[in-house]
């Protein structure tokens, strides 16, 4: 592996690579195919579903930063989920946990119900489920973690541990915190997912995945299976991605800068009744996030108080919060997983998963985190949530109350500033 920092890797890998024209940046190449070089003489290109230059830098430069020997380029994240159960016959148990992200979820349970795979689906959270691992003995574990969108912690040392006892193949989809902040690989995962289309690229303008493989045999049988499928992305995404992945360590430092003030006074509202972010004290897994994890991310979910219609007005009623789906990008996002990207689970099994209807999930993004907090603060205490207040009663009220002080007792500290 790489002696040089990530922060490097990130920006330097591919530049300065043009000997034709000494191009600083990677040029690109949009030609879907390339001449032989003479009869029976092929050149490193031949067809563009099968290589590119652009996605070949891409895939090196992931690969690199996730400490992994071969990375695959795909069009989407869920490109690259399916892609890894190309390593499963029909005879194969895939281990899930029960609370991965819905898409993840839906394309798993439907594998099965075709009969293409086994599944068994665990709360790997729970260290005690661990040992139902070597009883089942499948044939790949799946890991998510932090968990899409609870943020829980999933012990990864442990799980490979278990995984090779019984002669299973671990997969982390490592998308919620980025190869910045955690490297999976490190602690004997074989094989690490992102939906590209986060943080690696940040900027919400390019839908893509990636797969790193540990091994080259593995990455080898992957890549195969990519262009058997035809799953590669496309070369202005990868382009365009490696652009963004660029600044990926200092997005990634605001992002989480940005999470803790916003978590901090989340936890200190009275409007809200529960506050899921792994940097938190009072996370329950606080401390397995700081032995496997380099920062805590930008994701940050919470419980408001009172019903879903709570929910709804307060979600309405934001103006520096976008209401979308995805998250990663520079600018803030929110979303109700339960009717947004929860909503492809059954509602027996989005409950078991945490995901209840007054539960809120930020994508916090790199603004100044002062026009964060005061957005929130204004629409906390126009909506009022738990207080038996609707949307429309609120509206009243706060326009009555215009020029009374705001309820919030959450104050920016120098602590909460220092680096502003
Ligand atoms: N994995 C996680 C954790 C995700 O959050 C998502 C999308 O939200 C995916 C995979 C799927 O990625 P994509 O939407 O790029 O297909």
């Amino acid at each position: 592996m790489s002696q040089k920092n990530k922060a490097t890797i990130a920006v330097r890998k591919g530049i300065d690579a043009d000997k034709h024209h000494g191009a600083v940046v990677p040029p690109l190449h949009l030609s879907t195919t390339y001449s032989f070089a003479d009869f029976d003489t092929k050149r490193q290109y031949d067809y563009g579903r099968s290589g590119n230059p652009n996605r070949d830098i891409l895939a090196e430069t992931l690969a690199e930063l996730e400490g992994g020997e071969k990375g695959i380029i795909t069009a989407t994240g869920m490109a690259a989920v399916h892609l890894a159960t190309q390593l499963l016959n029909s005879n194969d148990t895939l281990v899930i946990p029960h609370d991965c992200y819905g898409g993840s979820y839906r394309l798993f349970t439907s594998l099965e119900k075709r009969g293409l795979l086994k599944l068994v689906v665990l709360d790997l959270t729970k260290v005690e489920n661990h040992q139902k691992i070597l009883e089942i003995k499948p044939k790949l574990i799946w890991i998510e973690t932090p968990s899409n969108p609870i943020l829980r912690l999933t012990d990864i040392k442990a799980i490979t541990t278990i995984a090779k006892q019984c002669g299973a193949l671990v997969g982390a989809d490592n998308t919620f915190l980025s190869p910045a902040l955690q490297n999976p690989i490190e602690f004997g995962v074989d094989i690490v997912v992102h939906s590209t289309t986060k943080y690696i690229n940040g900027h919400s303008d390019v839908v893509g995945g990636a797969v790193i493989a540990a091994n080259q045999a593995l990455g080898d049988e992957l890549a195969w299976w990519a262009n058997n499928i035809g799953i590669t992305g496309a070369p202005f995404d990868s382009y365009l991605t490696l652009r963004g992945l660029r600044t990926l360590n200092v997005r990634l430092r605001q992002h989480q800068e940005n999470a803790f003030v916003i978590a901090q006074y989340l936890e200190s509202s009275p409007y809200v009744s529960q506050v899921y972010y792994p940097g938190l004290e009072s996370h329950p897994q606080h401390e397995l996030a700081k032995q496997q994890q380099r920062g805590f991310g930008g994701m940050v979910s919470f419980d408001i108080k009172g019903d879903v219609n709570d929910a709804a007005a307060f979600l309405t009623s934001l103006e520096e919060f976008s209401l979308a789906e995805s998250l990663g990008g520079v600018e803030s996002l929110i979303c109700h997983p339960a009717t947004m990207t929860h909503a492809g689970m059954d509602a027996t099994a989005r409950l078991e998963a945490g995901v209840g209807d007054t539960l809120i999930r930020i994508s916090v993004g790199i603004e100044d985190v002062k026009d964060l907090i005061a957005d929130l603060d204004r629409v906390f205490d126009k909506v009022k949530p738990g207080q038996g207040q609707r949307l429309e009663a609120s509206k009243k009220v706060v326009q009555q109350e215009q020029q009374s002080e705001p309820t919030s007792s959450f104050k920016l500290t120098p602590a909460h500033t220092a680096l502003w």
